[in-house]
């Protein structure tokens, strides 16, 4: 049974795997308040968890880094930044912009309605204060050098990080949020103006949701859930002011009033403007003029490329078709089985052939006479059979020619056993090329051969025993240019008989028929019953050594 327990362990391990949330910090730009509505919707509401994911929100203030280099140095996967992240980019930060959830930057020039400050031209000269770094404020100073005022005229004061200090009078103008201050300021009941970049040509987008390239490249389909579970919250945030501001209220920003949270619901339904344009949604051409300004203010030395800069999940997602990789490997491994297969297959043919062929050669050699070519005794023997047997069952004729080299001994002893082997190997090939190809020659043994003629009588025979002489008597053996060895044989001929029991009868006879022949004087044919040739004299037809004039 402890197969059984490993196996509930593995099934429970791989359900908490499967149920396993991937932890994602986000870095807010601020305190909780209204400005970060669809993160806490989207936790809230389950659209994070939805998507697998369990987001911790981190809360920022005064003095904290904004969250560009966390996201940089990857200690949280998201921040929540200004448009100035373009400046960073452009420095070498490895960020990218997933979303711009404010259509339109939410700062502004807050001044006193008391103050006469009307416009731009207004502030030149005048107290400006601003807890923001220059970084993340160039859209309310972009403006100031479009309007000829240079930014080394603007009179700073330092900041007091609370909108009293333009009640009190601290300061003329204050860097504010549209969401935030104004709100305090009608609260008081007193009166304010806000001078608005956008009046002059600067129109820049709030907050950026942003990640590290790493993250976007590496893991684009986190960034993607991240990014669409964000907007949903946006979307439903948006679409319910108030309910939101409550439940930011409870759960995050205790402190604020729901009064409060509603007015900057309202302003920040305006810079998202969710019914013109799709949550989100950025423009490169918007973020070129950005970076434009950021150079014009002299932010930034070069003009940076951005096409590294706007998360794309087609170009950032990993560039495998997972099911296509998957059938293009299984064809290949196909294609590889088929062509081993194939390999294999021609090997396997090839090496049955050379078997084959071996094999055909291994016979070949098992039935010829190496020395002359003809067949060997074997297999002179099984072809007599078997053209014995033929011969009986169609009643066909079948003959026999034995034939012997006359005193080949002297051959050997005048020229040596070699000259006598090449001698023999000149009788193989005149023997060869003089039969027919229905007939049949092998080496019974030394200098003595035998051909089987199947279908030949006895005259058919006697002709081939005379054409043979004829030959050898013209082809003589060429010893040198100037030396020819003659050969003459002496030969015995047999035709099946109804006598004959077996082809060894035949055999007995023939070469009954060759030593008459021997006998009666060589050089001669024997046939049974009748002496076809008139026998020459011995000393005539021993050797002949046929010296040629040169
Ligand atoms: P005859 O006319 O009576 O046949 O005289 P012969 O000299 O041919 O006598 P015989 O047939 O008895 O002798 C055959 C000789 O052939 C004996 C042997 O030394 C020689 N011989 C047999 N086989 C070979 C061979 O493969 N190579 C050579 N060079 N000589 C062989
Ligand atoms: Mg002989
Ligand atoms: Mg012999």
């Amino acid at each position: 049974m402890r197969w059984v327990k490993a196996l509930f362990a593995l099934l429970l391990l791989a359900s908490f795997g499967a149920s396993a949330l991937e932890q994602v910090r986000v870095q807010l730009r601020w305190k909780h308040q209204f400005q970060f509505a669809g993160y806490y919707v989207a936790k809230e509401y389950g659209y994070y968890r939805d998507a697998g994911l369990d987001v911790t929100l981190l809360e920022n203030g005064p003095g904290l880094p904004g969250g560009i280099s966390e996201v940089a140095n990857n200690q949280v996967e998201f921040a929540v930044a200004g448009a100035g992240v373009i400046a960073a980019y452009a420095e070498g930060q490895p960020v990218v912009a997933v979303a711009a959830i404010f259509q339109h930057s939410p700062l502004v020039w807050l001044v006193l309605e008391k103050s006469g400050i009307k416009n731009l031209h207004d502030l030149a000269g005048k107290r400006l204060m601003s807890a923001f770094p220059q970084e993340q404020m160039v859209d309310l100073l972009a403006p100031f050098p479009m309007e000829s005022i240079p930014l080394d005229t603007l009179n700073w004061v330092p900041s007091e990080f609370s909108v009293d200090a333009l009640i009190k009078g601290h300061t003329d103008a204050y860097a504010a949020y549209k969401s935030n201050e104004p709100f305090v300021l009608r609260q008081k009941g007193i009166g304010y103006r806000l001078i608005e970049p956008r009046t002059y040509g600067v129109d820049f987008y709030g907050d950026v949701i942003i990640t590290s390239r790493e993250l976007a490249y590496r893991h684009p389909g986190l960034v993607e859930k991240f990014r669409d579970a964000t907007l949903h919250g946006w979307r439903t945030a948006l679409d319910n002011i108030d309910g939101t501001a409550r439940l930011i209220q409870s759960k995050y920003a205790p402190q604020k009033s729901l009064e409060q949270l509603r007015f900057e619901g309202q302003q920040i339904r305006e810079l998202v403007i969710p019914d013109m344009v799709a949550i989100g949604h950025m423009n490169q051409g918007r973020w070129e003029r950005i970076l434009d300004l950021n150079q014009q203010l002299g932010l930034i030395k070069d003009k940076a490329d951005l096409s590294g800069f706007l998360f794309n999940p087609q170009a950032n997602k990993s560039q495998w078709n997972w099911p296509a990789t998957i059938f293009a490997l299984a064809f290949m491994g196909a294609l590889m089985v088929l062509y081993q297969f194939r390999r294999l297959n021609k090997r396997l043919r090839l090496e049955v052939a050379r078997r084959h062929e071996i094999e055909q050669e291994l016979r070949s050699q098992a039935y010829t006479d190496p020395l002359t070519g003809t067949g060997n005794r074997r297999a002179l023997m099984e072809v007599g059979h078997r053209s014995f047997a033929m011969s009986v069952r169609d009643q066909e004729p079948l003959s026999l020619i034995m034939v012997d080299v006359d005193h080949f001994k002297r051959i050997n002893d005048s020229y040596g056993h070699d000259i006598g082997d090449l001698v023999l190997c000149h009788l193989g090939e005149v023997l060869r090329h003089t039969i027919r190809s229905d007939d049949f020659v092998g080496r019974l043994g030394g200098e003595e051969f035998a051909i089987l003629l199947p279908g030949s009588g006895v005259e058919s025979a006697m002709a081939m025993a005379r054409r043979l002489k004829n030959r050898l008597s013209v082809h003589s053996f060429t010893l040198n240019p100037h030396e020819r060895i003659a050969i003459s044989v002496s030969a015995g001929v047999v035709a099946r008989g109804d006598e004959d029991s077996c082809f060894e009868q035949m055999l007995s006879r023939a070469d009954c028929l060759l030593y008459q022949a021997k006998a009666a004087g060589r050089d001669q044919i024997q046939r049974e019953s009748t002496l076809d040739e008139t026998p020459l004299p011995p000393s005539n037809i021993a050797l002949i050594k046929d010296r040629q004039k040169n």
